[in-house]
């Protein structure tokens, strides 16, 4: 009699796994589930993935998605079917959604349901709060499983994406220590940037390489700085979504240094275009807010080194490209389409700069994210009880082409450039979703991931 088991799946190639990279690996998996890992000869299986010696990282969690600012909650649908073509098994959306904001608990089981209905990947969500909303309903969204709250001291939009004044922002980190959930906060402040704006179209400046000095350093990095002192006065947990200088860096490492809970975010793209090379070519293209500043990559590589980085994430906004080309740079839409060009082009960009450009992914792109949103028990990292998500990563050169995206949207800043590496294949707690060509994943075959009560800091 054979008593060893006979697994659902089986997946062989070169294992990221936490500790170490194992060439020759396999992946055991029954019911959606890490069941068993080791080298060598695999166990039998109903099906086994052989990836040859590409490598498997666990599925990646990109910890700053907007799926639904455009099409609303039915923007699952695309953005899923994008992320898993990227190697993203787990997006974290973004509450400011098209019509009206997550900020309530029937708010947030419409986007449940519509999770359930139509993702491609599994979701985690932030909430928000709206201006002079009170912080009565943040109990009971914390304890519906929301991963975070996002606030913006700038106004994008005044119901879906609207300006908090410093006096709710206070009262929310003050509730939010008893939530144990961090407050994430788009960091730029409305007075200076409108007034930028107002003096630049009063000279008919309005043209996109105008964009940048629209919204100066001083504008993010004041923001920045009082909501870390605002985190010092509370002893809540502040995180900065986006910081596109090395200075807001250095603030939070400072906060960090003096015991307040502050950490920063990176967005991809700012470590990988530069205002003053790259604004001729892409015009709108490349608009986003904070902007992608002029000579800003290397300090913000120095500060992955420094270990000032907590995750890098995508900020993928589904806007159209037509949202782009209006005739006045301010009137038209931040934010670019980002989930299937994070992975490939931050390894791309590690190479040279890394020791191990392939383990540097899998820490800020699956293992660190996992653990910012309390998700480390299920995701982020190729270890035994972990839901069987993998992104299948094979090296060589791949011409990126944005008309082949998944997104809907078919337009990207990094169109044309050539990738180092491409997502050969993904997996979704054991199936297979997306096979380097096509997707074979389902609609509706995302969860919603509640953030576990035990995952939280009260
Ligand atoms: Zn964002």
């Amino acid at each position: 009699m054979n008593d060893t088991p006979r697994y659902d799946l089986v997946v062989r190639g070169t294992l990221v796994l936490p500790t170490e990279t194992l060439p020759n690996g396999w992946i055991a998996v029954s019911g959606g589930t890490i069941m068993a890992i080791g080298s060598g000869p695999n166990p039998s299986a109903d099906t086994v993935h052989d990836a040859g010696s590409a490598y498997v990282l666990p599925g990646f969690i990109d910890g700053q998605t907007h799926a639904t600012s455009y099409k609303g909650l039915a923007g699952f649908e695309a953005t899923s079917r994008s992320a898993i073509a990227g190697g993203i098994t787990t997006m974290v959306d973004m509450p400011y959604d098209n019509p009206d904001p997550l900020n309530t608990m029937e708010r947030l089981q419409l986007k449940i349901d519509s999770v359930e209905n139509l993702s491609y990947c599994d979701v985690a969500l932030y909430a928000t709060i709206a201006p002079g909303q009170g912080t009565a309903e943040m109990a009971d969204l914390a304890k519906a499983g929301v991963a975070a709250f996002k606030i913006s001291s700038f106004e994008s939009h005044p119901v879906r994406f609207p300006r908090l004044p410093a006096s709710d922002t206070l009262a929310i980190l003050e509730a939010s220590v008893e939530t144990g959930l961090p407050v994430g906060l788009h960091n730029e402040d409305q007075e200076i940037v409108r007034a930028s704006i107002a003096a630049l179209k009063a000279d008919g400046k309005i043209t996109p390489e105008w964009h940048e000095p629209s919204r100066p350093l001083s504008a993010e990095m004041t923001a920045t700085a009082a909501f870390l002192e605002l985190g010092a006065a509370t002893g809540a947990h502040v995180h900065i979504v986006h910081i596109s200088a090395p200075r807001g860096y250095d603030l939070v490492s400072r906060y960090r240094a003096e015991g307040v809970n502050a950490t920063a975010e990176m967005c991809v793209h700012y470590l990988h275009f530069d205002a003053a090379r790259d604004i001729e070519r892409l015009g709108a293209r490349m608009k986003v807010s904070p902007p992608i500043r002029a000579g800003m990559i290397e300090g913000l590589w120095a500060a992955l080194e420094k270990g000032q980085i907590d995750f890098i994430s995508s900020d993928h906004s589904s806007w159209p490209i037509d949202n782009k080309f209006t005739p006045s740079i301010f009137d038209a839409g931040a934010g670019i389409p980002g989930l299937e060009t994070m992975a490939p082009s931050l390894y791309t960009d590690l190479i040279g700069r890394v020791a191990d450009p392939v383990r540097t992914v899998a820490d800020y792109l699956s293992t660190k994210p996992a653990a910012f949103f309390g998700l480390s028990a299920r995701k982020g990292a190729l270890k035994i009880g972990a839901d069987a998500d993998f992104a299948i990563l094979e090296t060589g050169d791949y011409p990126f082409d944005a008309s082949q995206t998944r997104d809907g949207l078919n337009w990207s800043p990094y169109d044309g450039e050539t990738f180092k590496v491409r997502i050969a294949a993904t997996f979704l707690r054991g199936k297979p979703v997306w096979d380097g060509t096509e997707i074979t994943g389902k609609s509706g075959y995302g969860q919603y991931l509640p953030r576990p009560q035990s995952s939280k800091a009260a």
